[in-house]
């Protein structure tokens, strides 16, 4: 390791996860593990800090992660993401990357409206909405973005998410259903934000997306990226096994 990076190493960036207790389910933590472990392999230290109802929020926020929840979950924390609403704002407009997850991605829209007619509103962070349906969208998603590439996931949702014009799709579907049953798109993207439906987790299987919020992340901070470069070792290790996993996830059944 060259001494750039050891010094590289001693910066360190804050990860958010924001209410993992209650928005946290088909593995959406290995989204902050794998943001973790490549911010290491990079050459910089990973702090984790949680956030959940009632907590105080911290000063200090360089990624913000957001996972999926069953519609009770969303209730639950619906009053306490209303107080954080100026603040979540106020960081995406000052460019720092997040990314938010089926449950949480409903609620940086305007408003999430059950299938049973309760209307949880949302933080109004993303210019999208959301309507339940009597239908869950259930099954292996496989998407194109001209960003990431081919996505891969896992999609378990009754809400129907409807995009305005002041986002853009993450992602056109070639399997599943993604944002709707009705248009072709999948997430959505605003400055720093990546926002999807899909667990699995995310970014284990699709690292460009991992890489581009740690990239965002530390040239915020520090002014700069230099990706660790990839000779032998733990990023090729990685780049194979996650190939691996995407192939395998591509021939999976819907
Ligand atoms: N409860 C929401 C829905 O069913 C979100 C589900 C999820 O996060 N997987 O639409």
């Amino acid at each position: 390791m060259s001494e750039d990076r050891i010094a590289a190493g001693n910066r360190s960036i804050n990860i958010l996860q924001l209410y993992p207790r209650e928005m946290n389910i088909y593995g959406d933590w290995g989204n902050v593990l794998v943001l973790k472990q490549r911010l290491k392999w990079n050459g910089y230290t990973a702090n984790v800090l949680e956030y959940n109802v009632g907590d105080d929020f911290p000063a200090d926020v360089d990624l913000l992660v957001g996972g999926g929840g069953q519609d009770s979950g969303q209730v639950v924390i619906q009053e306490d993401l209303q107080s954080l609403a100026p603040t979540l704002r106020a960081l995406a407009e000052d460019d720092v990357p997040m990314l938010a997850i089926c449950g949480l991605y409903q609620l940086f829209g305007r408003f999430f409206k059950t299938h049973t007619g309760t209307v949880i509103p949302g933080i109004g962070l993303l210019d999208l909405e959301t309507h339940g349906g009597t239908e869950r969208l259930i099954g292996n998603v496989l998407s194109v973005s001209e960003e990431f590439g081919e996505i891969h996931g896992y999609e378990n949702h009754s809400g129907q998410t409807f995009l305005g014009p002041g986002v853009k799709p993450l992602a056109e579907v070639r399997k599943g259903e993604g944002n709707n049953s009705k248009d072709n798109y999948e997430g959505a993207r605003y400055r720093n934000v990546v926002a999807s439906y899909l667990h699995g987790s995310l970014l284990p299987k699709n690292p460009a997306i991992a890489d581009f919020l740690i990239q965002q992340a530390v040239t915020r901070k520090f002014g700069s990226f230099e990706p660790a470069p990839p000779s032998p070792g733990d990023l090729d290790e990685l780049a194979r096994l996650s190939e691996l996993a995407r192939q395998h996830a591509g021939q999976r059944p819907r």
